[in-house]
């Protein structure tokens, strides 16, 4: 019996089936890229027999995964398009966001099929209304929805930004909408991670080949100047999410909720530049010296991460330890 990780070629999920392999889980993974899969094999020697891939093409036509069911208990879905320099955003990141969860969730629902839990990465996105500025009494939690419409976010006139806003509210409620219309005999947990930062373990060929999230973390240290403001303060390391996403997959008490995992710290690009001088001698004189250094940020708004760290048993890790742990890498491998 296999867990089937979608994405899993991809920042988030490599970390996924990293986690699940370390548990003792069979995992086959779903890529677009057979060579990558390959080179995900290739570097864990001694999972051999614990994991395999199989090649889904653009999941924006339905149908695709309904020939990789065979043997899979539960899913992890983890693929969506995440970047931003599109030039069709609805046929670019909404569509294939939302047609991706449609044709995973249908094939988990046919004939002869053992699924009996689907965990779908979501998104902050999906929760937060950037619009607003609720201050200091509010707090986010996994109850709270985009009010983003449809039509807003495929306008043509939308940026890419917005339109990835909408991608990911309207794909996580395709799922819950398919639960409660299909009622198929298999539960659904959705996770909604603010910015995901941390060590790459999938196959990265370039600098920039880096995914969106950690891109502009590494802009960082590469002296990106101005710094660029967060769009939330709020963030999680991929580790972190991973194990959130596992332990959402093995608890029982788990399926049915919607989870937003963050750490309890806050984080800026100003504070990432202050730990990266601090922390690597090369970076002095790169980083620019453009802003105002030795202020920790704090949050304007409340984010719950407390819930996932009482339900699902994550600890989280420091914005320092992370940021120290990806910049190290990407210099020593990539840079
Ligand atoms: P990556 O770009 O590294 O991963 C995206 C994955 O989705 C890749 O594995 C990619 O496949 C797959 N994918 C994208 N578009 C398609 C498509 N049209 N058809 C099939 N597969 C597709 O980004 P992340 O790992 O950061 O993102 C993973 C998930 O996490 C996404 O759902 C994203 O929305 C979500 N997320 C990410 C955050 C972040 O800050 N990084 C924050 C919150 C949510 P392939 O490997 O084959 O190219």
């Amino acid at each position: 019996s296999y867990v089937l990780v979608t994405g899993a070629t991809g920042f988030i999920g490599a970390h996924v089936v990293d986690n699940l392999l370390a548990k003792g889980l069979k995992v086959r993974g779903s890529t677009r890229s057979i060579k990558k899969g390959e080179q995900m094999k290739a570097a864990r020697p001694q999972y051999a027999s614990q994991l395999d891939f199989v090649v889904v093409e653009d999941f924006t036509k339905i149908g695709v995964f309904d020939s990789v069911m065979e043997g899979i208990d539960a899913v992890i879905h983890v693929a969506s398009p995440f970047f931003y320099n599109t030039t069709n955003n609805e046929e670019e990141l909404i569509l294939p966001a939302i047609n991706g969860v449609k044709s995973i969730l249908k094939a988990s629902a046919k004939a002869g099929t053992n699924v009996k839990r689907i965990v779908l990465t979501s998104s902050f996105a999906s929760i937060v209304d950037v619009n607003s500025t609720p201050g200091p009494d509010f707090t986010y939690t996994a109850q709270n929805w985009n009010p983003l419409t449809y039509e807003a976010a495929a306008a043509p006139t939308a940026t890419s930004v917005v339109a990835y806003r909408g991608s990911k509210k309207y794909a996580e409620l395709a799922a819950w909408d398919f639960i409660k219309t299909e009622k198929p005999p298999f539960d659904l947990v959705t996770l909604c991670p603010p910015m995901v930062f941390g060590p790459v373990v999938h196959p990265v060929a370039n600098i920039e080949s880096l995914n969106e999230s950690n891109a502009g973390l590494w802009a960082v240290a590469a002296g990106v100047d101005p710094l660029p403001g967060a769009r939330v303060p709020a963030w999680i390391d991929a580790r972190d999410l991973a194990e959130a996403h596992v332990q959402a997959l093995l608890r029982p008490e788990a399926g049915g909720k919607r989870f937003l995992p963050a750490a309890l710290e806050p984080f800026s690009y100003e504070y990432a530049a202050d730990i990266i001088k601090s922390k690597f001698q090369w970076a002095k004189g790169v980083v620019t010296e453009n802003y105002v250094s030795g202020t920790k940020p704090s949050f304007p708004y409340g984010v719950d991460g407390r819930t996932v760290a009482d339900e699902l048993g994550v600890k989280y890790r420091t914005f320092e330890v992370t940021v120290v742990d990806f910049i190290g890498q990407v210099k020593e491998n990539l840079a």
